[in-house]
């Protein structure tokens, strides 16, 4: 590696804290520029990585390349993604602390990647015997199962996360890792019924199409043609190019064997799968004001798939069971209605699914802990998103990314003022926008968006979407919520905007209550925990039929989860990378301003590197400073022996640093401006 690496690369800088002027937006998108020009997509914030996807294979996440940075000090070698795993991975056994990693980026940056990269240089980090193999093998091939199950190609990304993952990995005293767990946040559930143009459902589906024998494809009564399934052509992109399903089914089979599925497991699972197939192709039909299933033929494959009778599960898809007066009725259903039941169905069947499975994966995964473990957690949880319409689901993963904006503020400017305090040196406060008033707006008890919305869904009578909005409209007043009236012409009636710190987006209410209510009927429910199917019967249960409590709203489920999220990553050590998508066409080789400038605004990195730069752009350890530029100083080459502040405080002087322009603290030095550290850098040149 070559001798100043550790301030400058070849192109730009390595680290934004050295811009002369740490304030221009332009100044740090030509830096990143420069590197993405070079192949060079890591740069560093201090010790935040900014990652710039490359859109191509690039030849650095070699085994030399893990050799290369193992317990290297980090600001000796270019900034890479194994670098900071490296350090999370050595300051949680020499502080014995638990440790997080928070990706963020929007659709397409690279959060999963980069999850990946990490997860493999832990899994490498440490030399070990077969047992300790056989718990990396889980770690690694649980990932092709859930991205699988939960991912899918949208128009942003060919392999586009549709669920938030928080993973802790555990390592045993010696640094050896020796479990995980695996906790999953609000699937996408919709896709299973609805995709977009241009996009598909879940990789599964068709990956089961493309990779069954003609004996599975036979038993599963599927042909392999995806476009003869509803619930798979929608998006009109079936087949995508970029992606083979047939390939990918296999490494899906070796992932479900390490993770421990039986043969039994594993027909049961794929014969829920092929049941969602096949449930979106049962259609309905009126006569004499009676709904019927249209043709048997689709609904018979489901009862057979799942083993339960079929004129239950028609039944339970053409009526609604209530109870009146002690008395259990049913009223048959419209067939939109039906269409209805079916699509609630089919979802909740797939969701829950991917739930079990999640539990699968960690009961595999499981460790029982022990004395002196530790935990490096990694999340890699969907980005800020702005489409043409935002529903309730765009509301929940901005609300998400609000929460963990708000974490990250905290957390950088906590520990830069802690650093401060702990060398003793003068803390100058930093201006910043604090967004935990969206946050609050969002969540708060009573008066948040999330509270009147559950009020609405609780209420008896004819509650809408509509009269969710409209009692926002009355209730709420808060500077960063506009409904129709403020904000005319922008935004129609049935429409509300946050202004969000990444950006202002107008939400449709369309769907609001239906989605957060997310119930599913009685009788679909029943005919469920009746099938013979053994993981269908246990993902719905019969304890869920006879609780008298109403089951939380998805809304109120995911603002618990969030919270309880927060709480792990506040007792952990904290380590951030933000990726950045290039451009929008999924290519290498193209920067495109404006798609990244958005990027670098809503990432606040600009904001992130002020605060970084609250007064000293650069500190290092003393005995850092001393090895690297003794040779500078008389007093100190060939060696020195004092104190190693001393020996700073020499070369210090001897260069001529100005009294004013750093500072030294208990162990480390501050320096205020780049440039005096550059002249340093060039005098070692000479
Ligand atoms: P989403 O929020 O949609 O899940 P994401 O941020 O997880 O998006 P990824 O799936 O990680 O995005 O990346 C999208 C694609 O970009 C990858 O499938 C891969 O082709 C490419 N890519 C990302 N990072 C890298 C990298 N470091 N090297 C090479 N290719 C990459
Ligand atoms: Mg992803």
């Amino acid at each position: 590696m070559e001798h100043d690496l550790h301030l400058r690369d070849r192109v730009g800088l390595q680290d934004f804290v050295l811009l002369e002027d740490y304030h221009d937006v332009n100044a740090f998108i030509e830096n990143l520029r420069k590197r993405f020009n070079e192949d060079i997509i890591y740069t560093y914030i201090g010790p935040v990585l900014v990652s710039v996807n490359p859109y191509r294979e690039l030849p650095i996440y070699s085994q030399e390349y893990i050799e290369t940075y193992r317990g290297e000090a980090f600001y000796e070698l270019p900034p890479h993604i194994y670098a900071v795993s490296d350090m999370a991975y050595r300051s949680m056994l020499a502080e014995r602390r638990d440790q997080c990693v928070l990706i963020s980026g929007e659709s397409g940056a690279g959060k999963t990647e980069a999850t990946k990269k990490m997860l493999y240089y832990l899994a490498e980090a440490s030399h070990h015997a077969a047992e300790v193999d056989r718990v990396k093998d889980r770690l690694l091939q649980s990932n092709p199962v859930l991205e699988a199950f939960g991912n899918a190609k949208t128009t942003r990304n060919d392999n586009s996360s549709r669920f938030g993952k928080y993973m802790d990995i555990q390592f045993n005293f010696k640094g050896v890792p020796v479990g995980g767990h695996i906790l999953n946040y609000l699937l996408e559930k919709s896709r299973v019924v609805h995709q977009a143009n241009g996009e598909r459902n879940f990789h599964i589906f068709y990956q089961l199409l493309a990779g069954a024998d003609e004996r599975l494809l036979q038993r599963l009564h599927l042909v392999s043609d995806p476009d003869q399934y509803f619930y798979l052509k929608q998006g009109g992109s079936s087949q995508a190019r970029r992606i083979n399903d047939e390939q990918d089914l296999k490494v899906v089979r070796r992932g479900l064997e390490v993770v421990d599925f039986s043969q039994q497991e594993q027909d049961e699972l794929f014969a829920i799968v092929a049941s969602v197939i096949h449930m979106g192709n049962i259609t309905f039909e009126e006569e004499d004001h009676i709904t019927r299933v249209e043709d048997g033929e689709h609904a018979n494959v489901v009862a057979q798939l799942l083993g339960c009778p079929l004129d239950v599960l028609k039944q339970a898809l053409t009526h609604k069971a209530i109870e009146a007066r002690g008395e259990k009725m049913h009223t048959p259903l419209s067939p939109d209605q039906s269409v209805y039941a079916r699509d609630a169905l089919a979802k909740a069947v797939y969701e829950r699914l991917f739930t079990w499975l999640v539990n699968k994966v960690n009961f595999s995964l499981a460790f029982e802990e022990q004395h002196g473990q530790t935990v490096m957690g990694l999340l890699d949880i969907y980005g800020f998103e702005i489409f043409d319409v935002n529903g309730f689901e765009q509301f929940c993963i901005n609300y998400c990314n609000e929460k963990l904006q708000q974490l990250f503020i905290e957390l950088t400017l906590k520990s830069e003022q802690d650093e401060y305090l702990r060398e003793g040196i003068e803390w100058e406060p930093v201006e910043y926008f604090n967004n935990k008033i969206i946050c609050d707006l969002i969540e708060e008890k009573h008066r948040g968006i999330i509270a009147i919305l559950d009020e609405e869904c609780l209420l008896p009578g004819e509650t809408t979407d509509a009269t969710f909005l409209s009692k926002m409209e009355d209730t709420v007043v808060h500077p960063h919520f506009r409904d129709h009236k403020a904000a005319r012409k922008e935004i129609s009636r049935e429409e509300f905007q946050l202004k969000h710190y990444a950006g202002d987006v107008t939400y449709s209410v369309t769907g609001f209550l239906d989605k957060n209510n997310d119930l599913l009927f009685r009788s679909l429910k029943e005919a469920m925990i009746e099938t013979t199917n053994s993981i269908t019967s246990t993902i719905f249960t019969a304890a869920e039929m006879e609780s008298k409590k109403r089951p939380e709203t998805a809304g109120t489920q995911f603002k618990t989860s969030l919270s309880q999220l927060m709480v792990i990553l506040m007792s952990k050590e904290p380590s951030y990378i933000r990726c950045i998508k290039p451009n929008d066409a999924k290519r290498s080789g193209i920067f495109t301003e404006k798609i990244v400038r958005h990027q670098v605004k809503y990432l606040g990195l600009v904001e992130n590197l002020r605060v970084r730069r609250a007064g000293f752009a650069y500190k290092r350890n003393y005995d850092f400073f001393v090895h690297r530029y003794k040779s500078l100083c008389p007093a100190t080459w060939p060696s020195f022996n004092g104190p190693a502040k001393t020996g700073v405080q020499l070369i210090c002087e001897h260069l001529g640093y100005n009294p004013s322009s750093y500072k030294l603290g208990r162990t480390k030095i501050f320096v205020r401006s780049p440039r005096t550290l550059f002249e340093t850098e060039d005098a070692l040149q000479q």
